[in-house]
């Protein structure tokens, strides 16, 4: 029994101990990525695309499932062309990911008129080139696999964000992201201005048999949700709680 148990623990401490170093490898592959332009524009060369029409996902439904593409970036050069778009549109793809195999994973929103050179791409019309639909995040969400729905919202937040910081706060001038998009710098001051981390707290209120649940009348049908909220704290406020955690 202990002989077992003794096998069973390496095996466990063995998985644990490769998961954690991949983790460690991807985290410092994507890092790599984020601090440097040029490996990341060669990492778009064998990477893929997922692609967004104003923060919707372009989704492919396959036996009850919605599947979310990915498009090489030769594939989506060709997309581009067909369409009369210029392919300096790639610039404004964001990087949100990658394979254990160190595959790079981008998203490029079509819609999202970001800079002077890219117009917004009719969506019925790549919505059937691409045999897709470009669907509200938030609805296809309990079709999509756990990997696909964690990447999906990652990338939409991170190209929201980048529609919505696309001038210096301070100077007003055009801000301009770096190829990875995980900052915007000022080229007139050089302010840089990152993401903007939101926490979260979600709550699961229960009596041990059942739970609490709530539904807004914009929720598809049969979807319910756990309570959950932003947390919002100003500058001030996180100094008082550092006070009270320092008492
Ligand atoms: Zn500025």
């Amino acid at each position: 029994m202990s002989l077992y148990c003794g096998i069973a623990c390496r095996r466990k401490s063995f998985w644990c101990c490769r998961l954690l170093s991949t983790f460690v490898t991807k985290t410092r592959y994507l890092f790599e990525l984020k601090e440097d332009d040029d490996a990341c524009k060669k990492a778009q060369q064998t990477g893929s695309f997922y692609l967004f029409h104003s923060l919707a996902p372009l989704l492919q439904t396959s036996a009850h499932q919605y599947l979310a593409p990915r498009y090489s970036l030769l594939e989506l050069k060709g997309l581009l062309g067909k369409f009369g778009q210029d392919t300096k549109r790639i610039e404004d793809s964001v990087l949100i990911g990658c394979s254990e195999q160190h595959e790079a994973w981008f998203a490029l929103d079509l819609g999202l008129d970001s800079s002077s050179i890219s117009a917004s791409l009719q969506k019925p019309e790549v919505e059937a080139e691409l045999q897709g639909s470009f669907m509200e995040l938030r609805k296809a969400l309990f079709h999509l696999n756990g990997k696909d729905a964690s990447l999906l919202f990652t990338a939409q937040a991170l190209l929201r964000w980048h529609h919505a910081h696309q001038f210096c706060s301070r100077s007003g001038q055009p801000t301009k992201k770096n190829v990875a998009g995980s900052k915007r710098v000022c080229p007139s001051n050089n302010i840089i201005y990152y993401p903007q981390m939101s926490p979260v707290v979600i709550t699961l209120v229960s009596d041990g048999t059942r739970c609490l649940l709530a539904r807004q009348s914009s929720f598809p049908e049969g979807m319910y949700s756990a309570l959950a909220g932003f947390c919002d704290i100003d500058p001030g406020e996180l100094e008082r709680i550092r006070g009270s955690c320092l008492v």
